[in-house]
């Protein structure tokens, strides 16, 4: 079972796709382009990389998949976004794993539940937490990348919600899907293959991304540390650690994520308390040395300070990236 990566895919949220670096307001370079999500969906190459028995990681444009295969069928956790969803089932073809009776939704945004529909015409089982189905079916427009979603049509809802928790036992392998308190959004779930000793985060962990804290859907960077502490529990220095977007990881490399952001929460948290203004904070440049690491066009590093400044302040501040 291989246990380090290389897979250079692309990284993103939501669909928004930039031309231009954000230059950050106060100094240094422009931060890495990225160029958000690939839209050739009649030539989309779709990685695909064996993890274990019947386990498969995939990557064609939106989130990042998993896709476990056997006699009870496939279980494909994120089918990203919709366009893409013909591709990740030719993918699968090429694996045996195109029989998908089961779909996990990580979270509601459409880079990981836009292939619902698709999945669901072909007699699947889609699996979210219940307020994943209620922000699909409301639909929205998020003002942090000028885009809005229609509400989900039928087809595209998840058909089997939960609360809390679910455990799904097929293929010989134990799946447990849980839900913590708000963090990235208030629908996250987080799904652990037991047998296999591989996690999906969904979007609480990106690589090479600093996270879009999704405000507006009660997302709030507070959130993160109770949801990351429990994962760091469950697993160990063997686990493979699959995030929303970019290379697979590990433990360590989720711990730097953690503590990463807890000392740029904990640096903004002490300028709030100081009296300091957005401004000042924003001037102070707080995850300067992580930056060359984590920030994009798509967060920037002001993108990230503002993102924590609203969790911890409670203030709506309807707030744009430079593009
Ligand atoms: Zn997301």
């Amino acid at each position: 079972m291989p246990r380090s990566f290389n897979i250079q895919n692309k990284v993103g949220l939501l669909g928004a796709c930039l031309a231009l670096a954000g230059a950050d307001a106060q100094a240094g370079p422009p931060w890495r382009v990225d160029g958000g999500f690939p839209t050739n969906w009649s030539t989309l190459t779709v990685e695909t990389r064996t993890l274990g028995q019947n386990l498969h990681f995939l990557h064609a444009s939106g989130g990042n998949s998993l896709a476990l295969s056997g006699p009870d069928g496939t279980v494909l956790v994120d089918p990203e976004l919709a366009p893409a969803a013909p591709r990740l089932l030719a993918a699968l073809q090429k694996i045996g794993a195109d029989d998908v009776r089961f779909v996990i939704d990580t979270h509601y945004h459409s880079d990981h539940s836009g292939g619902n529909a698709f999945f669901r015409r072909r007699g699947a089982i889609v699996i979210a937490q219940a307020s994943a189905r209620a922000r699909i079916a409301a639909g929205g427009h998020s003002i942090y990348w000028n885009q809005t979603s229609p509400p989900g049509a039928p087809d595209a809802l998840p058909t089997l919600t939960f609360d809390r928790r679910i455990d799904l036992h097929v293929n010989g392998e134990d799946i447990t899907i849980f839900h913590d308190d708000p963090s990235h959004t208030d629908t996250d779930s987080i799904v652990y293959f037991h047998h296999a000793n591989v996690v999906h985060t969904g979007d609480i962990f990106l690589t090479r991304l600093y996270p879009y804290v999704d405000v507006p859907a009660k997302g709030t960077i507070d959130g993160y540390f109770p949801v990351l502490d429990r994962v760091l529990a469950m697993i160990d220095d063997r686990t493979i650690v699959i995030p929303g977007h970019g290379t697979p990881s590990n433990k360590a490399g989720l711990q730097a994520w953690r503590d990463m952001l807890k000392i740029v929460r904990d640096r903004v948290a002490g300028r709030i308390a100081e009296g300091q203004s957005l401004q000042q904070i924003l001037a102070a440049h707080p995850s300067r040395e992580y930056d060359d690491l984590w920030a994009s066009n798509r967060v920037g590093p002001d993108d990230f300070v503002v993102m924590i400044y609203q969790s911890l302040t409670g203030k709506r501040l309807d707030w744009q990236p430079k593009r």
